[in-house]
């Protein structure tokens, strides 16, 4: 049996994640930062509740995932949206969480799989960027540099651990409909004065085939990857988002 480790798994994307793998018969490890969302977890996953920046706790949830055997596959997805707030306004603290948990958690979790991919030899690395890093996104500095600098991250993960046969790519989800961009929706809604219908119909407005992402899209992409058919697929930049054209055009 294969392994996967999926952090931020208790919701949203990363739950669509680890229920591809399990529907694909892979063993399914999951963390979340919330111990109520994992309760909800099918009794057969594997769950730590850890939050994605703490080292100790990353730490010591590796040391079981090696205990256990290593691991085939890491899906480096918890993430936070981070303060809605033109740049003037964005608070250092509300910085550093938003860039901690985007971004020192997708290198934590790299950090310590690392050395268990490079002595299999083999593995895939799945961090999930955004559409926000690619294209910047207005309202939210920190989490478009935080994701931008996870594809900075993957593309010298590639590079690393490339020669020891281990792959790494950065999935972009666009807009997905879930219960994270809710919150977005109604945060961005009350900053720009427009109803939470209008800015959800502006993100589809922004994308060429004019619709929302599901969080399935994004778990059959980690799923392809992690397979052979994606053997010689390394250092990738892959946005699952309908081809955004123009993400939120209006501060
Ligand atoms: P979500 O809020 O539905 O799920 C995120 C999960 O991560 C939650 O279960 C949450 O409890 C957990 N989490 C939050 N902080 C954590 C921490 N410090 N440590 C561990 N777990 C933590 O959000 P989502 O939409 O599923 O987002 C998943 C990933 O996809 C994030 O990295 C997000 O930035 C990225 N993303 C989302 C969208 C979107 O439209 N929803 C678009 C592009 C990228």
């Amino acid at each position: 049996m294969t392994r996967v480790l999926v952090t931020g798994g208790g919701s949203g994307i990363g739950r669509a994640i680890a229920e591809r793998f399990d529907a694909g018969g892979w063993e399914v490890w999951v963390t979340d930062i919330d111990a109520d969302l994992l309760e909800g977890a099918p009794r057969h996953w594997v769950t730590h509740v850890c939050d994605a920046a703490d080292e100790a706790g990353m730490r010591d949830v590796f040391a079981a995932v090696e205990a256990a055997g290593g691991l085939e596959t890491l899906c480096a997805n918890a993430g936070i949206a981070g303060p809605t707030a033109l740049i003037e306004k964005v608070d250092l603290e509300d910085w550093r969480r938003c860039v901690s948990v985007n971004l020192e958690g997708a290198f934590l979790a790299a950090k310590y799989a690392a050395p268990l991919m490079k002595a299999a030899g083999r593995g895939s690395v799945c961090l999930t960027s955004s559409t926000a890093g690619q294209h910047g996104y207005p309202n939210r500095a920190p989490y478009a540099a935080a994701k931008w600098a996870v594809i900075g991250l993957m593309k010298t993960l590639a590079m690393e651990l490339g020669p020891h046969g281990v792959r790494a790519n950065a999935i972009c989800p666009g807009a997905v409909d879930g219960p994270r961009m809710e919150g977005v929706l109604a945060r961005e809604a009350a900053a720009k004065g427009m109803t939470r219908e209008a800015v959800y119909a502006g993100y589809a407005a922004g994308t060429s085939m004019r619709t929302w992402v599901e969080a399935r899209d994004i778990g059959e992409m980690a799923f392809f990857l992690a397979s052979t058919a994606a053997r010689y697929v390394s250092g990738q930049v892959i946005a699952v988002d309908g081809h955004t054209e123009n993400p939120d055009p209006k501060p």
